[in-house]
């Protein structure tokens, strides 16, 4: 006997949703997963009517699922949002290079336009480069830093107010975790934030409009949407702690699907007690990007890279710092621990 849509009453169920455990046809997951991801909007104000939003695009099915829905609901709800695909070329060959085209291929489908700014153009250096360099160990630490700026820059040349990313529930609830287990108190607060306001010039608001969208839903809705995307793992992805955290998000959701929201459930609730020192947010003294050091990491991981230091913006060598950018001589035991590199 086939088992009926739990909603409609009238049509085959397909899938089981990973979320409620009810089981639907094609049809109502497509309605239930879009009409949840419009009331994550709703509620949290994430738009106005009016605003310029760039999508980031990567060509991944997070990102891929988002513009998708981002278009269809703005048309279907009257959100009045004038959409954009922005997308970050790392310059990794064998996988950017081809996430690329199916960014280019979504941007044909939904008929939005793209801009693609490049770490090479940006910053002199490609990941590939970055790799020869420092090897496979702190490589994503690079990446990551130089992600975040290259997006910003990116929104601010298409003069955007707004940049919606693709996290999803599955990412968060992992982010959270690390910050917990890295005891890091500043990342943990803001972690679980929908939305970012600016935190300064050249820092556009961010928000995520598949905060509560499970990953395994998001799959889903890509295969029965037959949407075009990319989905090979990136070469130089060795990110172990991610890995671990997400490894074990994955066992504690096997047992009990509800953990990855009361993850961030708990995150969202935490509050920091009074006292804790915090951060404070300045400006890098040379590019002018938000830094709570004299130099913000972006520039710190540069001069390692052009100098040949590439442990300069790892771990912390903030002593070195002053030394380095004031042009004073390193000793010979200094140079040797920024050159060290673990492959
Ligand atoms: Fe960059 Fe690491 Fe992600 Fe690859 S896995 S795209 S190197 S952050
Ligand atoms: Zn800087």
């Amino acid at each position: 006997m086939p088992v009926l849509c739990s909603s409609c009453s009238e049509k085959r169920a397909v899938l089981k949703r990973p979320k409620t455990g009810h089981s639907l046809c094609k049809e109502c997951f497509f309605g239930a997963f879009e009409e949840e991801v419009h009331q994550t909007i709703v509620a949290a104000k994430l738009f106005k009517p009016g605003e310029t939003v760039g999508v980031a695009a990567s060509g991944g099915k997070d990102s891929t699922v988002l513009a998708h829905v981002m278009k269809l609901l703005n048309e279907r709800h009257g959100y009045g949002l004038r959409l954009m695909l922005i997308s970050v070329d790392e310059g990794i060959t064998g996988y950017r290079d081809d996430s690329l085209e199916t960014v280019k291929r979504n941007q044909q489908q939904y008929e939005l336009p793209l801009k693609i700014v490049s770490y090479e153009e940006l910053y002199g250096w490609t990941m590939d480069a970055i790799v020869r360099q420092v090897g496979l160990k702190n490589n994503c630490t690079f990446c990551g830093v130089f992600r975040r700026q290259a997006l910003d820059r990116g929104a601010i040349m298409l003069k955007v107010d707004k940049i919606c990313t693709g996290h999803n529930a599955d990412d968060v609830a992992e982010t959270v975790l690390m910050n917990v287990l890295r005891g890091d108190i500043a990342r943990l607060r803001r972690c679980t934030a929908i939305s970012t306001a600016s935190e300064g010039d050249g820092v556009v608001p961010r928000c995520k409009p598949l905060k509560y969208a499970y990953e395994k839903e998001i799959v889903l809705y890509a295969y029965f949407k037959k949407l075009d995307y990319f989905s090979t793992e990136c070469i130089y992805s060795p990110n172990a702690y991610r890995g671990h955290a997400r490894t074990f998000l994955k066992d504690l959701e096997s047992i009990r699907p509800s953990s990855i929201m009361d993850v961030i459930h708990s995150g969202e609730n935490l509050s920091v007690r009074e006292g804790v020192k915090m951060p404070v947010q300045g400006t890098c003294s040379r590019c002018g990007y938000i830094s709570s050091q004299a130099l913000c990491k972006s520039c710190v991981l540069l001069e390692g890279l052009n100098r040949g230091l590439p442990k300069l913006g790892i771990g912390k060598h903030h002593r070195l710092h002053e030394k380095i950018l004031s042009q004073q001589p390193l000793t010979e035991s200094e140079q040797r621990k920024l050159k060290s590199v673990d492959f």
